[in-house]
């Protein structure tokens, strides 16, 4: 090829490559740069010296050739060439070394056992539309870790299932046997470490710990946000490890470009393998989840039960794990049977707030139909036994489908105070105890007023 075209072509190149590298970087590594020779298969690339050579291919390289393929139209070999073996080694200051690490420090180096939670498996994990991509690259990774996708990076709201695949993968690869170093921690956990490290002058001991795993997993990865120096460090992590084709998988609650604070090169590498979303589970996936919930604690839920819990709670899945947790709890402290009534009685404080509010005239209108009287008998002094009851039941039922206080309910019911509504309350409480008839009632207009409410 013409030097002109190759010229122009290393000018395209370095256009897309700045698009990438922060301007700074780009002219510190591509100054005096250009192609020396081009054929269809390969490029030799010149490149100011040795150092700028070895961080060139250490961190751009992948840019280099995507950049290349798309300006050339050609999957190039590239080789680098020194224009000069001059070290200027003073001015790398701000990258990092090429340390060498101390046998000591090797010996010293300890992996804490990695703390798993032993429900998070694949087995346990149910499958849907939302969540089928991460769930089956997880599931690719964990047999072919460093091959499949690396890295594997997952992303999606609080509780839909991040950390349970992540553990999934150290789970499964555990009971296959994998007997390599596998590193899982919170990026919390991994900013910590970097402090201490710092604050112990002990960074090589740092870095050859996590440089030299088979595997890493870091979970909720966007708590790097706006920490430039644990970011630079994990940028150095990150390219060793993926250099040696070691499996990185990261979660996130947003994708890559989205987490704030994040330094482009770290943004550009984490969408270099797979990124998968986990989105919000439909309804019969949720319904699944609930069932393998229950089942997961040797207990089986009817469908109706499964199905108001996976109606009510829609966003969050360890929400929904919550509720069935705590439905059966509440069933074996009461001994009861869990039927639609107690279940919705049981979660009364975990659904109330997806649901419309029930407000008073929603109860008062109900009781009124049901009993067949006028409203103004209702909420009149009116003292008649045949209004009597119904006002009370009316009464009992505010109290225990709305979220309004006595007083509101005895002002709504015809102006009484207080201590008539908890006599009401306390009256109805017996009633339904030894009259089939008021149980009957107080049954049938609770469902009216459900029915009409959702
Ligand atoms: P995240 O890390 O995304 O906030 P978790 O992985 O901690 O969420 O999940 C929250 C809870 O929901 C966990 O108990 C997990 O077992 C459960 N969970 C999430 N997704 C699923 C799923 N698809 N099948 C079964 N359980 C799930
Ligand atoms: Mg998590």
């Amino acid at each position: 090829m013409s030097s002109d075209y190759n010229d122009n072509l290393w000018n395209d190149v370095l256009k897309e490559l700045q698009n990438n590298i922060q301007p700074r970087h780009y002219e510190f590594w591509f100054q005096n740069s250009k192609i020396l020779a081009l054929t269809d298969k390969a490029v030799k690339i010149q490149v100011s010296n040795e150092i700028i050579k070895q961080k060139i291919k250490e961190n751009y390289l992948e840019h280099i050739k995507n950049s290349l393929f798309k300006c050339s139209g050609n999957e190039l070999e590239i080789e680098f060439i020194c224009e000069a073996k001059a070290e200027q080694q003073a001015l790398f200051d701000f990258e990092i070394e090429s340390e060498q690490v101390s046998q000591e420090v090797k010996d010293s180096t300890t992996y804490p056992p990695i703390n798993l939670n032993s429900l998070y498996t694949f087995a346990n994990f149910v499958v849907g539309p939302s969540n089928e991509l991460a769930h089956s690259a997880s599931v690719a990774v964990a047999k072919a870790p460093g091959k499949a996708y690396n890295p594997l990076f997952l992303h999606g709201a609080v509780g839909l299932g991040k950390t349970h695949l992540l553990q999934a993968i150290c789970n499964g690869l555990i009971s296959q046997g994998y007997n390599q170093q596998i590193v899982y921690l919170s990026c919390e956990e991994f900013v910590n470490e970097f402090i201490s490290a710092i604050e112990d002058g002990n960074l090589g001991g740092f870095r050859y710990k996590y440089r030299s795993v088979s595997m890493i997993l870091i979970d909720d990865i966007h708590f790097l946000a706006g920490k430039d120096r644990t970011q630079e460090e994990f940028f150095h992590t990150f390219n060793t490890l993926y250099n040696c084709h070691k499996q990185i998988i990261l979660s996130s609650d947003s994708p890559p470009s989205e987490i704030p604070e994040l330094k482009e090169r770290l943004v550009s590498r984490f969408k270099w393998g797979l990124v998968a979303t986990l989105d919000v589970p439909g309804f019969e996936t949720r319904v699944a989840i609930v069932k393998k919930k229950a089942k997961l604690k040797n207990k089986e839920l009817p469908d109706g039960i499964c199905q108001y819990i996976s109606e009510n709670i829609v966003s969050n899945i360890r929400e929904l794990e919550g509720a069935v947790n705590h439905l059966l709890a509440m069933a074996e402290l009461h001994k009861k049977e869990i039927t639609l009534d107690f279940c919705k009685r049981a979660l009364k404080d975990i659904i109330r707030f997806n649901e419309p509010e029930i407000e008073l005239s929603d109860v008062l209108e109900a009781t009124i139909k049901f009993f067949n009287i006028k409203i103004t008998d209702l909420q009149s002094k009116n003292r008649q036994q045949t209004v009597v009851l119904p006002r009370q039941v009316g009464m009992y039922l505010a109290k225990k489908l709305t979220k309004y206080s006595l007083q509101e309910i005895g002002a709504f019911f015809g102006g009484r105070d207080h201590t008539t509504v908890l006599h009401a309350l306390d009256k109805i409480k017996e009633l339904s105890q030894t009259s089939p008839r008021v149980t009957e009632s107080l049954v049938e207009i609770e469902k009216q007023i459900l029915e009409k409410k959702y």
